[in-house]
């Protein structure tokens, strides 16, 4: 039996009944942008967090990307400022940065959690540094306590790219409200899925969440009146009322993903594969399940020709991207060797014991003659 390594339609399969009303419903009401849908789940998903504002717009490339142009419309960043990233996220988190005029600043991650390592946050602060944009990587909470107290002793920004970490929470204070914004995304393959492209914006500042909401519809508050030079990326009905079925049992998901992460967590018993490491249970929702292995593209194929389809995130920094060609000559040794390390485990909601056996199976006979 393969083992796929997210089945998004099963996932969705399990709500079929109630996405297909929810979806009726918008069709019928006539209403497919900036509507009833938009308005209702940014308050539920406000409420859900405990957040003061959410503002749904088209990404989470994009929620990113508003948060920082919302800031410079606010007078508090400009070209050329400095904000620190970590070394080993998704493009993304980068392409925000450098879309806004912006200089990323990348700074290397605590090789055991795969997050952004305050010690070396700290040393990377400079007189243009502005912003720090942490990353919840794969599901778990960057260090925001530590944090936090970074941004606040320093006089930054802190910006939170929680794209992979919903239901992640510390201290019962839950991912993307502790810094000044954060950034959401519902991708499809996120823990918390649109049936397309979706994202949000969180603050607590309703300067910013009143620039951000303006600059997702042209930059304009009021109709034909355009105060910023704004984009059109807006959270559409459908997708809304969607995020409002799924919302609803996204605590249940990531329950189900914590199932996962412990049965691997206590049977991939390996000399050789090196498991995550977690610090409090509930800071990390299991987006992915990341293991090192120095013979990683070995033991990629040994799982595939098993049935098991791993994935690797990333193979390839951002520094070491084509795009990013002014950076070639940076060396950052613990990201890159990440980058060569890591793989991604099926896992996900659906996933029966079956499929958790098989891949447990898979990964104790690696390196074992057959
Ligand atoms: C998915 C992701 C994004 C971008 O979200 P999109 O909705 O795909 O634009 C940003 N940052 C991280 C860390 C992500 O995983």
């Amino acid at each position: 039996m393969a083992v796929p390594f997210l089945t998004v339609g099963d996932i969705n399969a399990r709500y079929g009944d109630e996405l297909k009303a929810a979806a009726s419903r918008v069709i019928d009401s006539g209403w497919y942008v900036l509507g009833e849908e938009l308005a209702a789940f940014e308050r539920e998903f406000a409420s859900y967090l405990g957040a003061r504002h959410v503002i749904g717009v088209g990404n989470g490339l994009d929620a990113l990307v508003l948060i920082l142009r919302g800031y410079r419309e606010l007078g508090l960043l400009m070209p050329g400022d400095q904000v620190i990233v970590p070394a080993n996220t998704f493009i993304a988190t980068y392409l925000a940065i450098t879309a806004t005029g912006l200089v990323p600043v990348p700074v290397e991650p605590d090789p055991t959690s795969f997050n952004i390592d305050p010690a070396r946050v700290e040393a990377a602060i400079g007189p243009r540094t502005r912003v720090l944009l942490p990353v919840h990587l794969y599901g778990q909470l960057a260090d925001m306590p530590s944090l936090v107290d970074i941004a606040r002793r320093h006089g930054l920004l802190l910006v939170e790219d929680a794209a992979q970490a919903h239901g992640a929470r510390l201290g019962g204070r839950m991912a993307g409200t502790w810094g000044d914004a954060a950034a959401y995304s519902f991708f499809p393959g996120k823990n918390l899925g649109a049936l397309g492209d979706g994202g949000a914006v969180v603050t607590a500042d309703p300067e910013l969440a009143s620039r951000v909401a303006a600059l997702r519809n042209y930059g304009s508050q009021e109709k034909y009146r355009h105060l910023y030079l704004g984009m059109n990326s807006r959270l559409d009905e459908i997708q809304a009322a969607m995020l409002r079925v799924k919302l609803r049992h996204l605590d249940a998901d990531v329950t189900e993903r914590r199932r996962v992460a412990r049965c691997y967590r206590q049977s991939i018993a390996h000399p050789d594969i090196a498991l995550p490491h977690v610090a409090m249970e509930e800071a990390h929702a299991w987006h992915l399940f990341v293991v090192r292995c120095e013979r990683r593209d070995a033991l990629q194929h040994h799982l595939l020709e098993r049935g098991i389809h791993a994935q690797v995130h990333y193979p390839v920094p951002a520094h070491r991207q084509p795009a990013y060609g002014d950076m070639a000559s940076i060396s950052l040794p613990i990201a890159e060797r990440l980058h060569r390390e890591v793989l991604s485990l099926p896992m996900g909601p659906t996933m029966d014991d079956r499929a958790i056996e098989q891949v447990i199976d898979a990964c104790l006979s690696f390196g074992v003659a057959a």
